[in-house]
């Protein structure tokens, strides 16, 4: 009785005369006005209802008018300018480029009709974030869902775990646990540390070498990544730090790295960068120190046919 997804609906514009229109609709398609009866409205068929029976029911309709605005394509919500064919169906801007001007349910021509009514709908709806599940109690607009999303701080991060194509996501206690219990990383406690980092054959920058290891201090957690790239010809070798948790409570911290041998010294002091920010693009950025492969090796003493680093650093937090 309430409004319904209708896979056929002819027309979008009558959307606001209600859910026995569509049913209407569905059932007999060459129908092509739009009641004008008021008395359609969904909502004066509750006027009478007792307040909970009305309150259970806007929550349908929500939940309803929230499929409604699912594309039927890409099955993502849709966001102004919404499109529909000459029959009503609707369609996300971000398809319409892709169906070659043809409506993908009914496959007439699509011509360049915007849905306003379901625009208008959807500006008149309250939704929670979606990210409820970890902690968010936020309620808000449609239109607006997708900003506070982007930037909601209960979202949750992805696995820090450079060099493979782990797609698990979620708060900083559960990914601490999924590195230790599927990554198998080195986790350690303390702010300093005295790592060696060693490997056989160095030639091979092609298959990447990484390491990452977990610090846990300042009841936080930290991520030293080590690996070999190439940078420009150059192959290189890059250590750097990254927080577990928000950029804004990364930049409470600083680190310092250093390696070296035979009186030679390299130092790097930096800021740790939030996991929110991918490995890739901090190692991308030089975010870090990075030893030259010839260095590297000069470091690491005898025949150069195997790297022997030892990377010193601390973590501390600043006033
Ligand atoms: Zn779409
Ligand atoms: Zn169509
Ligand atoms: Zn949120
Ligand atoms: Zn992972």
């Amino acid at each position: 009785m309430l409004l319904r997804r209708v896979a056929n609906w002819p027309y979008c514009s009558s959307m606001a005369s209600g859910n026995t229109f569509f049913d209407d609709m569905r059932s007999k398609p060459e129908v092509i006005d739009p009641p004008q009866n008021e008395d359609m409205l969904d909502v004066s068929d509750h006027v009478n209802d007792p307040p909970q029976h009305a309150l259970k029911s806007n929550g349908t309709v929500a939940s309803n008018v929230r499929e409604l605005l699912e594309c039927p394509v890409c099955l993502n919500a849709m966001y102004p300018p919404i499109h529909q064919c000459s029959n009503g169906h609707t369609l996300c801007s971000g398809c319409k480029p892709r169906v070659h001007n043809r409506c993908p349910t009914c496959r007439h021509e699509l011509g360049n009709i915007r849905c306003l009514a379901l625009e208008k709908v959807a500006a008149s709806l309250e939704l929670p974030c979606k990210y409820e599940a970890f902690g968010c109690v936020g309620i808000y607009p449609y239109y607006s869902k997708l900003k506070h999303e982007a930037q909601c701080s209960f979202r949750p991060y992805n696995c820090p775990y450079a060099g493979s194509e782990c797609t698990v996501i979620g708060d900083i206690p559960y990914l601490v646990a999924h590195l230790k219990d599927d990554h198998k990383v080195d986790m350690h406690n303390g702010s300093t540390f005295n790592h060696r980092y060693v490997k056989s054959n160095p030639h091979e920058v092609e298959n990447a070498t990484w390491m990452l290891t977990v610090f846990s201090c300042f009841g936080q957690y930290f991520c030293l990544h080590f690996e070999a790239f190439q940078l420009g010809m150059a192959p290189v070798y890059i250590a750097f730090l990254r927080f577990m948790g928000d950029d804004n409570e990364a930049k409470n911290y600083s680190y310092s790295l250093e390696v070296g041998a035979n009186g030679r010294k390299m130092v790097w002091q930096g800021v740790p960068r939030s996991i929110r920010d991918s490995h890739r693009k901090v190692r991308d950025s030089f975010d870090g120190l990075i030893i030259q492969r010839n260095m590297a090796l000069f470091f690491s003493g005898g025949d150069k046919k195997e790297l022997k680093l030892r990377v010193t650093g601390r973590i501390w937090k600043e006033q």
